[in-house]
């Protein structure tokens, strides 16, 4: 007997533009070409990179770029470091450039403030790859920190700027200013977060709370997914967090509820569409 579930896709959930550029990209060169490789996952969504991959995307890592030659390499949306493009150069690979317009301000105004030899600080995720493209445009020297607990035993300068990755936080990122202020420190804070994730925070709030419960569809790997979660979390207690509609638990649900999907700015529209027939279909 089917449970009759009432669900519905939020609208303004799926792909930033950042993502919809770097897949569009990828996709008229597979058209064209029949493969093409790409640096790193293309999308922090196993789902959309195996559809993708499909097609002919090769993902490698940035140890297997030196022994490329002469090959079109995609970089995605979270941008690189120099180090990356002086290794292109050098082996004759044509970088097909899809690092998100909002990225690549912000590691113009880093690389900026570090020539005019600012002290650098990011709040960012320890390894992620935008986070590894920011502090790239300092020689490594910016420091990053995820938390600011690891900043008690560490001697900061007096003064220095602070920067955000793009998809924090902006509730986090405006406490950790206070904060430092708070101990004494001059800080000069560039809020940098993108507006396609913190906008999202608002009508995620209203979306969740509409909602007998939430499934909020994500990749894993993906920061801005967190985040939103955390915001359907704090609205709606009954949210649950899966990567595809194989996650879903039939305890959680009772006949006849309203159920809300949403997703991460890498949660691709097809994906959440099969969650909900695989919902309908309970
Ligand atoms: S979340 Fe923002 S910065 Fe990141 S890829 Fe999307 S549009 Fe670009």
């Amino acid at each position: 007997m089917s449970m009759n579930l009432q669900v519905t896709i939020d609208k303004d959930s799926g792909f930033c533009f950042g993502v919809v550029y770097a897949i569009d990209m990828a996709e008229e060169i597979l058209e064209e070409e029949g493969y093409l490789y790409c640096l790193g996952d293309i999308v922090h969504n196993d789902e959309e990179v195996a559809r993708l991959r499909k097609k002919g995307l090769r993902i490698i890592g940035h140890s297997d770029l030196p022994s490329l030659k002469n090959e079109k390499v995609l970089i995605r949306a979270h941008g690189e470091s120099p180090e990356t493009y002086r290794i292109a150069m050098d082996n004759g690979i044509t970088l097909i450039d899809a690092s998100c317009p909002v990225v690549l301000k912000l590691q113009n105004r880093i690389k900026t403030s570090y020539d005019e030899k600012e002290k650098i600080l990011i709040f960012g995720k320890h390894g992620h790859a935008e986070v590894v493209g920011l502090q790239g445009q300092t020689h490594g020297e910016a420091l990053v920190f995820q938390d600011i607990a690891e900043l008690d035993d560490v001697e900061l300068p007096s003064k220095f700027t602070l920067y955000s990755q793009t998809t924090k936080s902006t509730d986090k990122f405006y406490s950790i200013k206070e904060e430092l202020s708070r101990r004494g420190y001059e800080v000069k804070a560039n809020d940098t977060i993108c507006r396609q994730v913190s906008n999202r925070y608002e009508d995620l709030a209203t979306f969740a709370k509409q909602f007998d419960c939430i499934v909020f569809v994500s990749g894993k790997k993906s920061s801005n997914g967190k985040v939103l979660f955390d915001v359907c979390k704090s609205n709606n207690e009954r949210s649950c967090f899966i990567s595809g509609p194989e996650e879903l638990e039939l305890g959680f649900f009772h006949d006849g509820e309203k159920i809300g999907i949403c997703g991460a700015t890498s949660t691709p529209m097809w994906l959440m569409e099969d969650v909900k027939q695989a919902l309908e279909a309970m």
